[in-house]
């Protein structure tokens, strides 16, 4: 193809990888499947991948992005990791925590992946594609969510294509993301505090009842502070939503949950892991339709079930 704006869309199989690990090792922004949601990702070290990324989604440069690592080697290059985060790492990575932890200040990544704060976030992810692609590159790959700034998150590589085609280098197809929800967020303070920052797939209470036997204090406001990104209004699906619907009224395309029905039902079993893997694919669908409006049953808030009423929330705001 002589368009070179084009964004390739390969499969993740080893030649796919092979091919995304030369375009980002050679400065690209590549489209990838992780656990969570598909990423776009760059190589950590480079300003000007890094400012690739924040062009290409439209992201506020105020907003952090996570750095992806592959080993504990990696992390520990980045990142200083006193006896209690490493304790946390070794019990959640690889998986869908992410760390927030004092940047070290010899640390070889772009000055902008850290939006100018003293602290980055780490993430060692639990999905074989991405794994790859850190390995095969080499060094850390700064990696936000693979959608336009103030979308709703992509789950597959459709829902990729269907913002950033034609802004970015390539995308690489490895089927649905398992969880589907974006990574829990929690930052580990010098002196031992835990704040969380983002509800995601792990319940960080639950985490901290296991190691500590208590409850996770309430998060403190400078916390919100530190996250800009938490603050704005995120993954929109750009039509009023209603939330804890008993019934669909005119207009409204509805998301059930269990035995609710719907136009497109989370989990008709009601089982919650299923309902965070299909959210952000009802949401895109609910989008895409005609109706107007968007009307959500109501998720029991316990487990998983508390980040996808996070993500719910943000989406009705
Ligand atoms: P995304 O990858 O699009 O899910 O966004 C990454 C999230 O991580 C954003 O909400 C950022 O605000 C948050 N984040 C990244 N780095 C930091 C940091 N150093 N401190 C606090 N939050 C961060
Ligand atoms: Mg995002």
């Amino acid at each position: 193809m002589s368009d070179k704006n084009a964004t390739e869309m390969l499969r993740a199989d080893p030649a796919g990888v092979s091919r995304a690990a030369e375009i980002v090792r050679g400065g690209g922004i590549v489209a990838v499947p992780t656990e969570t949601v598909y990423g776009l990702a760059a190589r950590a070290d480079s300003d000007a991948a890094i400012a690739r990324i924040y062009a290409a989604k439209g992201r506020p440069s105020i907003n952090p992005l996570i750095v992806h690592i592959a080993s504990m080697d990696e992390a520990r290059k980045v990142a200083d990791f006193s006896d209690e985060a490493e304790r946390v790492a070794a019990r959640v990575w690889p998986g869908s925590v992410t760390l927030v932890l004092p940047r070290r200040k010899d640390a070889d990544l772009a000055n902008a992946i850290s939006a100018g704060l003293p602290t980055i976030a780490v993430r060692m992810p639990d999905h074989q594609v991405m794994r790859a692609l850190i390995t095969r590159v080499g060094v850390p790959l700064g990696a936000p969510s693979a959608n336009l700034s103030n979308t709703v998150s992509p789950t597959s590589a459709h829902h990729v294509a269907a913002t950033l085609d034609g802004r970015i280098d390539m995308i690489l197809d490895g089927g649905d993301c398992p969880t589907g929800l974006e990574s829990s967020i929690l930052a580990i303070r010098q002196n031992g505090r835990w704040d969380q920052l983002r509800a995601g797939p792990v319940d960080l209470d639950a985490l901290h009842r296991q190691l500590y036997g208590s409850a996770l204090a309430p998060v403190q406001p400078s916390a919100s502070i530190e996250a800009p990104g938490q603050l704005t209004r995120h993954y929109s699906p750009g039509k009023p939503v209603r939330l804890s619907a008993s019934t669909k009224k005119n207009g409204e395309f509805l998301i059930g949950f269990g035995s609710s029905g719907g136009d497109c039902n989370l989990s008709e079993s009601g089982n919650l892991q299923e309902a965070a893997a299909r959210l952000y694919a009802c949401l895109h669908l609910a989008a895409q339709s005609s109706r107007p409006r968007i009307a959500v049953s109501r998720i029991p808030d316990k487990g998983i079930g508390k980040a996808i009423n996070d993500r719910l929330r943000r989406a009705a705001s």
